[in-house]
């Protein structure tokens, strides 16, 4: 067993008690605790004398309690213990509030490290002082783990904070010495002169300047904070590797499986598709649809990314293809995220079949149990040939006599693991992932990895402009007025208001007290709501007179978030749009402007917590391109929840940001690829990369089928 795999509970520092915290954390044998990274760097390594203080800087300084006292602030009876601490060059004022049980510990006389921001004294002006500093007791011999070196700041783990961690990840790193082995392969180490994982595990906790650098101390200190020294590139090299050795391997695996059905387009079934379509298809769905031919009349099956911008015409996409397969004597099934989206999938499909030769179900949750039977006898028969309905489509008991084609609509409600297991039910249907979730390419390839991309990059052209305002909550009624006017001249919209986290009930009453007020305030319109508690005939009923002009406002949750395709409604107000994920959003605003007129969508802010929101949905306001506003969003807030990462069940990377990281995440896309092209099978990698493998993808690795 490597040393890596040892219990923390028996290190240095930690025990039972805090052993059980760190479990709480996921942290349970060494390794993960070597590789729990700090996430920024202080420099502590030079003294200061208190003659050289400046305001606003970080200073460490050694000095001698002169005088201590327990005080109590006037206004607020805030208990103080101040002391006055001198080196030698001068005096200073330290503060620490709250905290009156350390005049028990420090005692006049005593030599202290501090350190600290040096910030101007409130109490005696033209002084200096130190406030909450972090301290230290000089003790003969101690060793200076917190000071006069470069200090690494840890995010605490529960009770356990910066410093205590770095004590027990100091001592570790004594103990685990020259016992780390390296496991990327050698020419990899040298190609990029990476350190070797154990020096680079050591650079990363404690790093230390050496004079020999060919750069300064302080751009030292840079490339530290900003995980760029070799040892961060070392480390954060290793984990792309292995999610996309991971990844990649999946997919070769899917590739070399042939399917045992064939695919002709010839010229009939153009002609057929041809008079089914309403309109012309955009150059970009022309050519997505040719790249899905290719996969579909080809002997693998198919396992395609289908990107596109909200409103760029992926459903028509997802029927030309279903109807390929079909026409060949195959069935498919579309999954949609939600009922309602599923309804309304099932009810443009019918429309446009009008000639009824494709039998085409609806599998829902509401139907009585003897229709659900006999849609499901019809399928284990072949009769059904397109089956719409929620991921319920692919549970234990809906058979298929021959599934030809999977489309799963909008991806990000619906995970890589579910992809997983339809191939564990040993069917092997083409798929197609759709998702309006806009992702820069390379980053779409990384998270993705699986899968091939396509992408519709252009818009049908009787899309409008939807301008957009943001008003704070005081403002309200402004907006009213013009949507008054909106009304007045016989438009329709959306009042839309946010999800609550973790509180259906609060989510509904501030749904329905905005009902309420709405309809009193527009009482001559017609106006309805729609929630997800809402039964199915009801919630059917109401999308229906929606669609058919009988209601001029729609009060709704995030219901109407993906998909809804209702051509001319073209207004939309959200309420407590700083609640949003501006793809969120984005999604909202994507479902007016449609049907060749503008739009208009309306953001309330009710309140932000601090600028970045603020700026968050200006950007929103100002941009409309769905992967513009994906960078500018990940560039505010970073990465975040946007990519697959979290399907994998792969909490976040401890060392990669892949959007900081995303040239790095090329060079190893194609790193990974040519290690592969050498080899086969999952046995024929490397023993030692295996294991690392099994340990970055822990559950997951049963849905590789190997391992
Ligand atoms: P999304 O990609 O967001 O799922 P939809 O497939 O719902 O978008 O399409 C949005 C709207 O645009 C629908 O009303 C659809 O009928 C229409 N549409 C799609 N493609 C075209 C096209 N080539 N020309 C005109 N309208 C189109
Ligand atoms: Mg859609």
């Amino acid at each position: 067993m490597s040393i890596l795999d040892e219990n923390i509970q028996f290190l240095k520092g930690v025990g039972p008690k805090r052993a059980e915290i760190l479990r709480k954390k996921g942290i349970f044998k060494i390794k993960d605790l070597l590789y729990y990274p700090p996430f920024r760097y202080e420099d502590r390594e030079f003294v200061k004398p208190i003659s050289d203080l400046k305001v606003g800087e970080f200073s460490l300084i050694r000095a001698r309690i002169l005088a201590s006292d327990v005080n109590i602030t006037r206004k607020k009876k805030i208990k103080v213990f101040e002391m006055v601490v001198g080196d030698g060059s001068g005096v200073l004022n330290v503060y620490f509030f709250n905290m009156p049980f350390l005049k028990r510990s420090l005692k006049e006389g005593m030599i202290l490290y501090l350190y600290g921001r040096v910030v101007r004294d409130f109490y005696s002006i033209n002084r200096l002082c130190l406030q909450n500093p972090e301290f230290e007791v000089e003790r003969g011999g101690s060793s200076n783990i917190h000071r006069e070196r470069i200090i690494p700041i840890y995010r605490a783990i529960g009770r356990l904070n910066s410093r205590q961690l770095r004590e027990i990840i100091f001592n570790l790193l004594k103990k685990v010495n020259g016992k780390i082995d390296e496991f990327l392969p050698p020419y990899i180490i040298e190609r990029y002169s990476f350190p070797l994982r154990e020096d680079a595990l050591r650079e990363i906790h404690f790093p230390d300047y050496r004079e020999d650098f060919p750069f300064s101390r302080g751009e030292y200190m840079e490339r530290l904070n900003s995980f760029s020294t070799d040892s961060h590139k070392r480390m954060i090299y290793e984990e792309l590797f292995l999610f996309q050795l991971g990844l990649k391997f999946v997919a070769k695996k899917f590739k070399r499986k042939r399917k045992n059905r064939k695919i002709v387009v010839d010229l009939n079934l153009k002609r057929y598709l041809g008079k089914i379509l309403p309109f012309k298809l955009t150059e970009a769905q022309k050519r997505v649809m040719r790249e899905i031919v290719r996969d579909l009349e080809s002997p693998y099956p198919m396992n395609r990314l289908l990107q596109g911008d909200v409103g760029s015409g992926k459903t028509i996409i997802a029927l030309m293809s279903m109807l390929i397969v079909v026409k060949n004597g195959y069935q498919t099934v579309l999954m949609a995220p939600t009922e309602i989206l599923a309804e309304q999938h099932f009810i443009n499909f019918q429309n446009m079949l009008e000639e009824r030769d494709v039998e085409i179900a609806l599998l829902k949750s509401g139907i009585k149990k003897r229709e659900k039977e006999e849609i499901k006898e019809k399928l284990r028969m072949g009769e059904i040939k397109i089956l719409v309905g929620t991921h319920s489509v692919l549970e234990e008991d809906v058979e298929f006599d021959n599934l030809g084609l999977v489309v799963i609509d909008e991806q990000h409600r619906f995970g890589v693991i579910q992809r997983m297991k339809l191939y564990r039910k040993s069917l092997s249907p083409d798929i197609i992932v759709m998702t309006a979730t806009p992702i820069p390419r390379t980053l779409a390839l990384t998270l993705y990895g699986d899968l091939d991309l396509s992408v519709i990059d252009e818009l049908p052209p009787n899309r409008r402009r939807v301008d957009t305002f943001l008003f704070f909550e005081n403002q309200v009624e402004n907006v009213y007025r013009m949507i008054e006017k909106e009304l007045e001249i016989g438009n329709r919209g959306y009042f839309v208001f946010p999800i609550i986290e973790d509180s259906e009930k609060m989510e509904l009453k501030s749904l329905m007290s905005g009902f309420e007020e709405i309809k009193r305030r527009f009482g001559g319109y017609r106006v309805d709501v729609l929630h997800g508690k809402m039964g199915t005939l009801q919630k059917e009923d109401v999308m229906r007179k929606f669609k058919n002009g009988e209601i001029d406002i729609l009060v709704s949750t995030t219901v109407v978030e993906v998909g809804v395709d209702v051509g001319d409604a073209n207004f939309m107000v959200i309420e407590h749009a700083e609640r949003f994920g501006l793809a969120q959003l984005h999604q909202l605003r994507g479902r007016v402007g449609r049907g060749g007129r503008e739009g208009k969508c309306f953001l309330i802010v009710h309140s932000v917590k601090n600028e970045d929101s603020l700026e968050r949905l200006k950007v929103f306001v100002e941009n409309s391109d769905g992967f513009k506003i994906a960078e500018e969003d990940m560039r505010i807030r970073g990465i975040g929840d946007l990519g697959g990462v979290k399907q994998w069940g792969v909490d976040g990377f401890k060392f990669a940001n892949i959007l900081r990281d995303r040239e790095m995440v090329e060079e190893v896309s194609n790193d990974v690829e040519s290690y592969l092209k050498t080899m086969s099978e999952i046995t024929e990698v490397d023993d030692k990369i295996l294991t690392e493998l099994k340990d970055f993808f822990g559950e997951k690795m049963k849905f590789f089928n190997w391992g």
